[in-house]
């Protein structure tokens, strides 16, 4: 079967790439004209916070926030909720940024996909209750079991709360597994207990000297103070172990391995058997985030663009305004202060506030400018790793997968989760190899799920949608379509299924095939990374989006950042977006309080 791939080349976008390249170069030209111009502003900038931050100022919105992705809209409907006259921008036709829902066969627009991100599983109940989104339309259906159908015949189902279920499960493949696995949970709930916290925490700036700093460090130091030498040890493997050697020790059966190795490598520019990768697994699986415990995952009725929704609703009904087709192509900088932004059509609109929720590189070093930002900073972000190798490929289906194993069409639990196609580590670990060596993968692994089996609204009654979250593809295939090499890696994507499901290629009546270049010319998510940045160790907490600056705020006074790439950042969980909102609102509070000298 030859799928449908509807990527399209934009013919801006490689102009655009390389205006990002010459930016590069440019950055030793700014050199000291640019340390003069830092200087000047620094002295002014007192004196322009004080004047800018007034609740009398002439600027056009107390607050503009530049991205309509879930999190700008988040920080735009708490910015709002707390009185400042705030407007989104967003460049494309529509918001929600990564967390859409698309018809993108022009043939076949009954057919709706959740086209990038496809599961919920991090948003706060703090979020969920604040802004009332439940009221705006937010409502999920919880997953069903993690489903793995085996080449060489079998299959295994795990349960998010059945221990019952998981041990005749596992002990299909091995019963010392079974035996291990509620220990192997109790461990994780634990670990996943002390970090869930940790991703509503603001990062506190380590090293600094200054009071506040010491004394927030101090904060979370105490807070920690409970923890035992077993505890830190353990979040210690955590944080620096692959998930394979993490999985070897707890685990025998190389099909029980496979199943939970997967979360360590989601999105991730990283092999099963690469440090670091235990702890992308412990992300994927916190359940409390310390203000109640999160759902399971589950699905948004009406695909991930229906949680954009529901948030972009409840900034409306707190007052936000939304432009859509409005894209920013630079920060103003007065008086080294956000003082607005400028539209790609020459508009200037004037705020008191700016928040970007934009990818770094673009955030700062096209939008902001190096001459207005610090040395270390600029290479900091310069030195972003953000890659993924990730392609996501949405099917309408004609009918379910009938797989061998659990043989018929009809509607069964095993369709209802997710529905893979990692049956082993060294499966996933071939793939990144594949792709590290410059080749897409011969035999990709898949994050499948098949959200119809619930949600009504996506498809024509008797058809289904099933989403492919699928890797890797070699790191640089963000810099060209690769649409005829996307096609093949998709067809042998389908093949693998194909061999578990025999109906499976027959039942696909449309194919879309999103790979990195798409993902970073058409939803700006550069280098194709889907978190606006890779979850490796280097870049967590304290260090995302860079020393210094995991706050929220940003080296240019009046400029708070709330993209996937500040902390808690990677995953449709608003928790960026709330935190730059706060940052800005106490800040904004504080320059009001503070009375004016002269
Ligand atoms: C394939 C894929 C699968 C994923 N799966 C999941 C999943 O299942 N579950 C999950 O929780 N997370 C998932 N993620 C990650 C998650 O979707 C992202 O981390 C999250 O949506 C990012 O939200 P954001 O608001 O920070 O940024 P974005 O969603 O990237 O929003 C930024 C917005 O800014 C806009 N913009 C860009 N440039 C400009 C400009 N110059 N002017 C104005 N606006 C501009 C963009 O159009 C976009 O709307 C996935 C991501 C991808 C790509």
């Amino acid at each position: 079967m030859a799928t449908k791939s509807t990527t399209a080349a934009k013919a801006s976008a490689a102009a655009k790439a390389s205006a990002a390249r010459a930016g590069s170069a440019a950055k030793a030209a700014a050199g000291k004209a640019g340390q003069a111009l830092k200087a000047a502003q620094a002295a002014r900038a007192a004196q322009a916070t004080r004047t800018n931050t007034g609740a009398g100022g002439s600027a056009d919105y107390d607050a503009i926030v530049v991205g309509g992705g879930h999190n700008g809209l988040v920080a735009a409907a708490y910015l709002a909720r707390s009185g400042a006259r705030t407007l989104v921008l967003e460049a494309r036709p529509k918001t929600g940024g990564a967390a859409t829902t698309e018809a993108p066969w022009p043939d076949a627009p009954d057919f709706r996909v959740t086209r990038l991100s496809y599961v919920m599983s991090l948003l706060p109940p703090s979020i969920i209750n604040d802004l009332q989104l439940t009221k705006h339309g937010y409502k999920i259906f919880p997953m069903g079991p993690y489903y793995q159908a085996f080449p060489e015949g079998g299959s295994i189902k795990l349960y998010a709360d059945d221990a019952k279920r998981n041990h005749a499960e596992v002990s299909k493949w091995s019963k010392k597994d079974a035996d291990a696995m509620p220990r192997w949970d109790a461990w994780l709930a634990g670990l996943a207990d002390v970090l869930g916290p940790l991703l509503l925490t603001v990062p506190p700036n380590l090293g600094s000297r200054k009071p506040r700093d010491l004394e927030q460090t101090l904060r979370l130091a105490w807070r920690h103070r409970g923890l035992d030498v077993r505890t830190i040890a353990d979040v210690t493997r955590l944080m620096t172990m692959s998930i394979a050697d993490l999985l070897d020790d707890w685990f025998e059966s190389p099909q029980v391995k496979g199943a939970l190795a997967v979360n360590g490598v989601i999105g991730t520019w990283a092999g099963p058997y690469e440090p670091g990768t235990a702890y992308v697994m412990a992300h994927h699986s916190i359940g409390d985030v310390g203000d109640g415990h999160l759902g399971n995952w589950g699905f948004q009725e009406g695909g991930m663009g229906a949680v954009a929704d529901a948030i972009a609703a409840a900034a409306r009904h707190n007052g936000a305004e939304i432009r859509i087709s409005a894209p920013v192509s630079k920060l103003i900088v007065t008086y080294g202060r956000a003082s607005g932004v400028e539209l790609e059509n020459g508009q200037q609109i004037t705020a008191k506030v700016v928040v970007t929720s934009l990818h770094p590189r673009t955030a700062f070093l096209d939008h902001v400018g190096r001459a207005n930002l610090p040395d270390d900073f600029v290479t900091d972000i310069e030195h972003w790793k953000t890659r993924s190798g990730v392609v996501k490929i949405n099917l309408a289906l004609s009918e379910l997968p009938d797989f061998t194993a659990d043989p018929g069409t009809n509607l069964q639990e095993h369709h209802t989760g997710s529905v893979e196609m990692a049956p082993t580590m060294p499966y996933i670990e071939r793939a990144f190899i594949d792709a590290r060596e410059g080749r897409p993968a011969t035999r990709p692994f898949s994050d499948g799920v098949i959200p119809t089996a619930f949600d009504k609204t996506l498809v024509p009654e008797g058809y289904h949608m099933m989403s492919l979250f699928t890797q890797w593809v070699p790191s640089d295939w963000n810099e060209a379509p690769h649409t005829e090499e996307l096609q093949a890696y998709a067809d042998r994507m389908i093949d693998c299924y194909n061999e578990v499901a025999p109906n499976f290629k027959s039942s696909i009546i449309h194919a879309d095939i999103v790979g990195p270049y798409q993902m970073e010319h058409e939803y700006g998510l550069v280098g194709g990374n889907i978190f606006h940045g890779e979850l490796s160790l280097e870049q967590l907490f304290h260090m995302r989006p860079a020393p210094g600056f995991a706050d929220y705020r940003t080296p240019v006074p009046g400029l708070y950042y709330a993209s996937s790439a500040t902390h808690a950042g990677g995953g449709v969980c608003g928790i960026p977006g709330m935190q730059a909102a706060r940052a800005a609102i106490a800040d904004r509070r504080a320059a009001r309080k503070t009375p004016r000298r002269g």
